[in-house]
Formats: C-alpha cells, structure tokens, sequence
C-alpha cells in the first residue's frame, strides 16, 4: 500500500485554480520529490496532504487514512516555509514544547544531538543561523516520531555547504525509516536526493518518474524541466 495517495486532488483559491487533477502515490522508504517553479502548486498540495488545507475536490489518503484522521497526527511530522516561532524561544525549549504535544515523542536531546545542535539548546531562535534554523525546524518535525516527513522547500536560504549537510540530514532521516516528501525547485536538489520526481507546472503534473528517467533524452535535469515546465529561467 502507498504512503501517500493523490487522486485529482484540485483547490482554487478565488478564481484561480492553484492544484488541478494532481495524482500521485509516495511509496514507503522513498524520498519523493514535489518539483516544479514557484506558483506551480507545491505548497498547497502538500498542505492538503498535511491537512492543513481543505481540497475542493480529488481524494488523498496517508497510510490509508483521511488526511484529518487524528490518528495522523503523530504519524506524519510537517516542516513548512515559515516556523512561526518566537525568536526568544531557545532550541531546548522549542523541542521540549513540541515533544509534549506528542504521546510517545522521540528523545529530544538525542534528536537535537544527532542534527548537530546538541550545543544550541540555550541558544534563542533568533540567534541561530540559517542552517541551525533549517535544522531546528527538522528536528521539530521529527520529534512525535512520524512515519511521513513532509519537507517544503527545506534548503532555501542556505549556503551551498550547509544545503549539503541539509541534504545529508534528509538522507539520515530516510535511512532511519522515514518516508520522506520533498517540495523542491531546484533541479540538482531533486537530481541528488528524490529516488521519483514528480513535476508540476501551473497546478498539474507534467512529468513523474525517476530524476534519470526525467532527463532521459535531455542534456540535464535542468534541461528536461525547462522543456516541461512554463519555468523561463528565472530561478
Ligand atoms: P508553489 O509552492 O509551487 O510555489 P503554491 O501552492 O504556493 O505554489 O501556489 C500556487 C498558486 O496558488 C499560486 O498562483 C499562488 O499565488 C496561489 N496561492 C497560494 N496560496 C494562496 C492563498 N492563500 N490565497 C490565494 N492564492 C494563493
């Protein structure tokens, strides 16, 4: 059985149809890659998979359940653009308010430890850099232990060395049994990472498949997006 099924999901938001007849299924163990330019859909796919938006039409299931079943809730960790947290929050704290919303959260400290900010903990939100927050928002999505880690454009803002370590993390996380969905729109993120792709463009999928299935025929990933996707270079 899927993880994570799509069928035909659609959401308009006014007039505008930003998710139309998107359809996919993540398979457990994968990294399954969301890619596509801005505006594409991405966000809002995902967030309809994480219930934090109401579709207006399609089906989603996750390990088999309506996107609202509670039961989910433990089951399947989010790291969204924006934390929302309080600058003045420290690392410690974050982790531990997180943690107690949960029944059988993981071991925090070990959590921060194998993320590297085992020595941030007293360390305020608003004093970490980039990559530190990237993690911390990682961390925080891993903590009730999920089976599902849903990851949004998790490496936006960092520097070309702390994106790797990012990428590394993402791998460690699937390694230790986590399914993983990552929103993307970079071409060599989804090249290095996503075991499938999928690539939406103006709320559909134009394309889904193996990154080396995608850029079959083509000189690059990058190439194969351009010539799939509305994208005119502007990233
Ligand atoms: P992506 O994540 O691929 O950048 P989004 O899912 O964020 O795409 O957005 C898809 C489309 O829906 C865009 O045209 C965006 O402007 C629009 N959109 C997203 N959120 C809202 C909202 N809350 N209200 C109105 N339009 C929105």
């Amino acid at each position: 059985m899927p993880v994570i099924e799509v069928n035909d999901l659609r959401k308009r938001y006014g007039g505008t149809d930003a998710v139309r007849d998107v359809s996919f299924a993540v398979e457990a163990g994968e990294i399954f890659g969301i890619l596509g330019p801005n505006g594409a859909g991405k966000t809002t796919t995902v967030e309809c998979v994480a219930a934090l938006r109401v579709p207006d039409g399609g089906e989603i299931r996750v390990l088999g359940r309506h996107p609202r079943d509670p039961a989910l809730r433990a089951l399947v960790g989010v790291q969204l653009q924006e934390s929302g947290l309080q600058d003045k929050l420290t690392v410690g704290e974050a982790l531990a308010l997180y943690a107690g919303c949960y029944r059988e959260p993981t071991d925090w400290r070990a959590l921060a430890g194998e993320l590297g900010l085992a020595d941030r903990l007293r360390v305020r939100y608003a004093n970490l850099s980039g990559g530190q927050k990237q993690r911390l928002s990682i961390a925080l999505a891993l903590v009730g232990n999920p089976r599902v880690a849903i990851l949004d454009e998790l490496t936006t803002g960092l520097d070309p060395h702390a994106r790797r370590d990012a990428w590394g993390l993402v791998r460690s996380i699937r390694d230790w049994g986590v399914t993983v969905v990552l929103v993307t729109h970079l071409m060599e993120e989804a090249e290095r990472l996503c075991d499938r792709v999928a690539v939406l463009d103006r709320g559909e999928v134009v394309a889904l498949g193996t990154p080396a299935a995608l850029a079959a025929g083509h000189d690059s990933l990058d190439d194969a997006f351009i010539s799939l996707t509305t994208r005119s270079g502007e990233e």
